[in-house]
C-alpha cells in the first residue's frame, strides 16, 4: 500500500531506484539511520555469520559521534551511503537547494574522511524527497535509492518474528530491503536498543537462503 503511494508519487522521476532490474532471485538488504553505539557489533557478526554484505545509510550527526562504528561498517566490507546529516523535517522540505546541498555535502565529507571512499548513494530520510534534492544529487552524481520491502520495525522491537515476517511477504527477485539499524530521532550519544531488528535479520537471512535468494549489497544488485 504504501509503497504504491509511494511509487506514485515518484512516477515522473526517473532518477530514483526503487529494486533492481534482475529477475533473479536477488535481493539487496539495506540499514537505515546508524551507526548505533551499542547494537552495531551485534549486528555485523549476524551479517558475518551468514556471509552477508549490506549497504548501511548512516546519518553525518551519528558518525561524527561514533566515528569507530563508522569505520568497523567499512571495514568488515559493508557499503555506507549518505541519509543526510540531521535528518530533520528540513531535510525533507528543504528551504533552499543550498541548504540541502549542505547537509549532503557535509555528510559525503564524514564518510570519506572515516571510510576513505566517497559514498555515490542518498536515502531521502522518510524515503521522499523533493525537486530541490533531485537537482543537488544530480549535480554530485549521486542515485537516490528508494526501498521496495519494508515493515514496521522502528516500532516492533519487541517483535522480531513480526518483523521477520513484514519483509518476508515484501520479498520479490531484485527487491532493496530496509531496516533500522539505528535511530535518526535520537541524539547521538543515546539510541534505543536494535535488538529485535537484529534477531530478524537473522532469521530474515536464513529464509532467503533456504529459498534460494542471494543478498548483498545495493552496488551488487544494481550491478545484476
Ligand atoms: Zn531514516
Amino acid at each position: 500500500m504504501f509503497l504504491n503511494v509511494l511509487k506514485a508519487y515518484y512516477s515522473s522521476d526517473k532518477d530514483v531506484i526503487f529494486a533492481g532490474n534482475t529477475s533473479e532471485n536477488y535481493v539487496a538488504l539495506t540499514f537505515d539511520d546508524g551507526p548505533h553505539p551499542v547494537d552495531d557489533h551485534a549486528l555485523l557478526d549476524v551479517l558475518d555469520k551468514h556471509g552477508v554484505k549490506a549497504t548501511f545509510f548512516l546519518l553525518g550527526k551519528h558518525m561524527e559521534a561514533h566515528p569507530e562504528h563508522t569505520k568497523e561498517i567499512s571495514k568488515r566490507g559493508h557499503e555506507i551511503g549518505n541519509h543526510s546529516f540531521s535528518h530533520n523535517w528540513t531535510v525533507t522540505f528543504p528551504v533552499s537547494q543550498t541548504s540541502i546541498k549542505q547537509e549532503i555535502l557535509r555528510t559525503n565529507d564524514i564518510i570519506e574522511e572515516i571510510t576513505g571512499v566517497r559514498p555515490s548513494y542518498f536515502r531521502p530520510p522518510r524515503l521522499v524527497q523533493g525537486k530541490k534534492i533531485a537537482r543537488v544529487l544530480k549535480e554530485l552524481e549521486m542515485k537516490s535509492i528508494i526501498a521496495s520491502a519494508f515493515t514496521l520495525d522502528f516500532i516492533w522491537q519487541e517483535d522480531p518474528q513480526a518483523i521477520f515476517e513484514g519483509v518476508k511477504a515484501m520479498i520479490s527477485p531484485g527487491c532493496i530491503i530496509v531496516l533500522h539499524s539505528g535511530h535518526a530521532d535520537h541524539g547521538a550519544r543515546k539510541q534505543k536498543r536494535r535488538d529485535g531488528t537484529i534477531v530478524a535479520v537473522d532469521l530474515l537471512l536464513s529464509y532467503l537462503r533456504e529459498n534460494g535468494y542471494g543478498v548483498g549489497t545495493v552496488t551488487a544488485l544494481l550491478d545484476r
